[in-house]
């Protein structure tokens, strides 16, 4: 067989793959908002026909059984019952190409021996910023152009027809605001700007991928650095050679406006986090396993305001003890299960 017609069956088959991987939804959504501002309760019935289509991939999502009929007719009904802070971690954001740390076989952690820059490294080392700021720079278009998907969808209608209040995330993804969340809290802050450690000026990190190609037009992304789980690998001398712009506003250095590992969340976001969950019904956490104090902090908050708490998560969280009740599963598998739920009851009526 010649090289062509190999070719052209690899195609077939990669065409194929992707039609399994990639699935299209469809979905009515009918639901009832009840609007409790002014103490006034409001029925609002809202018909929508949606079709989706999510670029999901399970790739990163770790194996797990779908959720019981049992556990979703009892999220469906604390969903019914209150008004939702959500708080969402990384395994949400796995359907939509991005890996996680922690998850058996798929997350970060398991698949290398690689740990997030801790922000003590980050701002005392000039060769640790020097590798940080390659890999990001070759990442940047892959991870910037990722689409939200399912769950993100489902939050934003949640949010306009009033069930979720406010969504405090652990992501820097942006992947929420691309889905139309207007409410939202970046708990770690966002990859999407960059920050000067001195002068606090910011910029947007898509400005900076333009500068970082002026000063490196020999560094062009090849398949050797960018694996197929978007991991990027450097040579030594690929890093070595790296150009690092400084803040052109003071020449200090520049940052993502992420919260690093080792770094603290600003008070006041502290306390805006505190007040959403005191002034909301009730907490639903999605997607993490509450490892980081400042995920955790925010069960505590629930706990002492007397707010029932619901997780659903893939694998144990730090807080399976302390909350009313947690699903085993997929979070976009859940969600769409709810809004399932919610077009029979509607219809039969
Ligand atoms: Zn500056």
């Amino acid at each position: 067989m010649s090289y062509d017609v190999y070719k052209v069956i690899i195609k077939v088959f990669s065409v194929i793959i992707n039609a399994i991987t990639y699935r299209k939804q469809y979905f009515i959504m009918i639901t009832k908002c009840t609007c409790r501002n002014t103490k006034l309760l409001t029925s609002v019935s809202l018909i929508g026909l949606y079709h989706k289509s999510h670029l999901s991939s399970l790739a990163f999502v770790p194996k797990c059984n779908p959720a019981t009929t049992e556990d979703v007719t009892r999220l469906k009904e604390f969903v019914d019952k209150h008004r939702l802070c959500v708080l969402t971690g990384a395994g949400i954001s796995t359907e939509s190409g991005i890996s996680d740390y922690r998850s058996a076989e798929v997350g970060l952690y398991a698949r290398s021996n690689r740990k997030p820059i801790l922000y003590k490294e980050f701002c005392n080392s000039e060769v640790a910023r020097r590798r940080y700021w390659a890999r990001n720079y070759i990442g940047w278009p892959r991870f910037s152009s990722l689409k939200p998907n399912i769950t993100h969808e489902i939050l934003k209608d949640l949010e306009y027809v009033g069930k979720v209040g406010c969504i405090v995330t652990q992501n820097v993804d942006n992947l929420h605001s691309k889905a139309g969340s207007k409410k939202i809290i970046e708990l770690h802050g966002t990859a999407f700007n960059v920050i000067c450690l001195n002068c606090n000026h910011k910029i947007c990190r898509h400005e900076l991928q333009k500068v970082f190609q002026k000063l490196n037009p020999s560094m062009i992304a090849t398949a050797e650095m960018i694996r197929p789980d978007g991991d990027v690998e450097l040579s030594q001398t690929q890093v070595e050679s790296f150009n690092v712009p400084a803040c052109d506003n003071c020449g200090g250095i520049l940052k993502p406006d992420i919260v690093f590992f080792g770094d603290n969340v600003s008070r006041d976001k502290v306390q805006s986090v505190k007040d959403n969950v005191e002034s909301l019904d009730a907490l639903l956490v999605l997607g993490t396993t509450l490892t980081t104090f400042s995920a955790y902090r925010i069960i505590l908050q629930a706990i002492d305001a007397r707010k029932p708490i619901a997780i659903v998560n893939i694998g144990k969280t730090r807080a399976d003890e302390l909350v009313n009740f947690r699903i085993e599963g997929r979070c976009g598998d859940v969600l769409s299960k709810i809004w399932q739920l919610n077009v029979s009851k509607d219809f039969v009526r």
